[in-house]
């Protein structure tokens, strides 16, 4: 690669990956479609045991910082700002929070007249909440009098996000929207994983490149995460635990990650992955792993260590991308640039989620659900990239296929004229069902031609000697070059041509030089089902020509059997 063309990849590259990080974490415009309403900022403060009333009374000591996370695991107040809002009876109000993991969570609304309404929910009931996009929701009663303040009481969070995140208070009508808009979306990605996942499988059945199915359980990874993720899972199955929804999400993006892993190391050249590589995708998939079984496994009470510990194993999954690329790069792989584009927007939005994991990137509703939508497009592409590479190989193996055609030709023909040779004839022969004729043709005084035209007249001679005999016998026989100026056909009895007629052609050739060649004919006829019956085929063939030679050669010496012929 030219200097110039390095940079320009380098280049390319690096658009990707920028393009790529944009998607992972920039808040879109249609974002508004994913969590409706107006925001809502909240503060926060630790729980010592006062009452929401008292609270609500005097609301001193809160923190407004949007990094919640500062504060550590524990019990919390969160406190929005006093509202104004109205609903109408057709209309009521919704409000909506991300889910995050707390033993138990209670909304206090403070209305108009001073009523405070409790909305209690433990982890076990959390799932009866959950809205598309995994956001919980709570309704207020329309015929309510205005909602004036809200208030969280946090019970049990190790605040791994936050306390309370991405309040919003909207109308019934746009919550029942978002969720139509969530469902869509939803609905074409499990669609396009489903369609994904059936054409590889299928592809894997009749073509079982390991990379298909490195693929599909990546896909089927993909597929269980969305449908957990976007809290489908909680409508699916009402009663489940939400930590335990948020549980199935950390280990099924495992089981994606690992996969993808997999995937990579199937689907580049095997000169890519050397033992050092190998062992690397090894280790990253085993980090991997062990993280996502830990936030499956981890009681409560440790799992902040867990998510710790997983955010800092996921991270190895985009460092171990790296060298991959980079030795990919080195070794020319057909494959980078293509694996490179499928993987940008993936691994920019690994590399986001981690950040912000580790608390460099501020919290981003969209950040939360960008796995889907890059997943979308690496899927997608992956599938491309798999159509290129079933492209190289079907290329690989019809070429192949080709040369191993073009050397067993080599193998079976005599070089100069063209017909079988001595092996082929014999591999060819013996087996064929039916009385066989076999004759042997050998030219007369051959040493002369050689005397009186040179060698290589002599090689002329034999090659319009040999186009001779092979347009003289029928298609389902066999023509070979068995020795110098020595040839032999083997053709079923009843298409054998009569060894005079075939004499009488050969002397009316034209020939090279305007000589006048003749030739000397055996012919025997019998079974030619074994090794034995060729030899003895072959002897009494020998002998024949012995005798057409020793009678003064230009004829052909029969056996009796040839009597059938004649
Ligand atoms: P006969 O009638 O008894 O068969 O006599 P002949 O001269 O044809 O037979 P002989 O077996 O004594 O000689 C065969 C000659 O064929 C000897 C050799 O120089 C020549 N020959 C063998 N192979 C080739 C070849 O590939 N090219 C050429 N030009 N000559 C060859
Ligand atoms: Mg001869
Ligand atoms: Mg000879």
């Amino acid at each position: 690669m030219t200097f110039g063309g390095m940079v320009w990849h380098i280049r390319l590259g690096l658009v990707m990956a920028a393009a790529g990080i944009l998607l992972a974490i920039a808040p879109p415009a249609s974002a508004q479609a994913w969590s409706v309403g107006e925001p809502v900022a909240l503060c926060v403060r630790p729980d010592r045991g006062e009452s929401p009333r008292e609270i609500l009374a005097r609301p001193t000591g809160f923190d407004c910082d949007p990094d919640q996370r500062k504060h550590g695991p524990g019990d919390f107040w969160a406190i929005s700002p006093p509202l104004r809002t109205v609903a109408t009876p057709d209309n009521a109000l919704r409000i909506r929070t991300a889910s995050l993991w707390q033993g138990r969570q209670t909304l206090y609304a403070q209305h108009a007249d001073g009523t405070i309404r409790a909305f209690p929910t433990s982890d076990a009931a959390a799932s009866r909440r959950l809205q598309l996009g995994a956001l919980f929701e709570f309704a207020f009663p329309a015929d309510a009098p205005p909602v004036t303040r809200l208030l969280w009481q946090v019970e049990d969070t190790p605040n791994l996000r936050g306390v309370v995140l991405g309040a919003r208070i909207g109308s019934a009508a746009a919550s029942e929207r978002a969720n139509l808009t969530m469902a869509a979306i939803y609905a074409c990605f499990v669609g396009l994983c489903l369609a994904l996942l059936i054409y590889n499988l299928a592809m894997w059945g009749a073509l079982r490149h390991r990379f298909l199915l490195a693929y599909c359980t990546m896909v089927a990874a993909l597929l269980v995460y969305a449908v957990s993720s976007s809290a489908a899972l909680s409508w699916m199955l009402p009663d489940i635990p939400n930590t335990m929804r948020l549980r199935i999400n950390y280990m099924t993006l495992s089981l994606a990650a690992i996969a993808a892993l997999f995937f990579a190391r199937s689907f580049f050249e095997a000169r890519i992955f050397n033992r050092r590589l190998q062992t690397l995708v090894t280790a990253v998939s085993a980090l991997v792993l062990a993280g996502g079984i830990g936030m499956l496994v981890t009681p409560d009470a440790t799992i902040g260590a867990a998510d710790r510990f997983y955010s800092i194993a996921f991270l190895s999954v985009p460092l171990a991308v790296i060298p991959i690329l980079w030795r990919a790069w080195r070794e020319r792989s057909s494959y980078l640039w293509l694996f490179g584009l499928a993987w940008a927007a993936p691994i920019a939005m690994a590399v986001a989620r981690a950040l912000h994991n580790i608390g460099v990137l501020p919290w981003n509703f969209w950040l939360d659900n960008s796995t889907i939508l890059a997943m979308a497009v690496e899927a997608m592409l992956s599938s491309l990239a798999i159509a290129y590479r079933i492209r190289l190989i079907s290329r690989e193996r019809d070429h192949a296929v080709e040369q191993e055609l073009r050397t067993r030709l080599l193998a079976e023909t005599d070089p100069l004229t063209g017909l079988l040779n001595r092996r082929a004839l014999l591999s060819r022969a013996i087996g064929r069902a039916g009385e066989q004729v076999l004759l042997l043709v050998d030219i007369d005084h051959f040493k002369r031609v050689n005397e009186v035209v040179g060698h290589d007249g002599g090689d002329e001679v034999l090659q319009a000697f040999a186009n001779q005999l092979a347009a003289a016998v029928p298609a389902s026989g066999l023509v070979a070059r068995i020795g110098g100026e020595e040839f032999a056909i083997v053709t079923h009895l009843v298409d054998a041509p009569e060894p005079d007629r075939l004499l009488e052609r050969l002397r009316g050739a034209t020939m090279p030089f305007d000589l006048s060649v003749t030739a000397s004919i055996g012919a025997c006829v019998g079974p030619l089902a074994s090794d034995i019956d060729w030899k003895q085929l072959y002897r009494c063939a020998d002998r024949a020509l012995f005798e057409a030679k020793a009678g003064g050669r230009n004829r052909a010496g029969r056996t009796g059997r040839l009597a059938a012929i004649a």
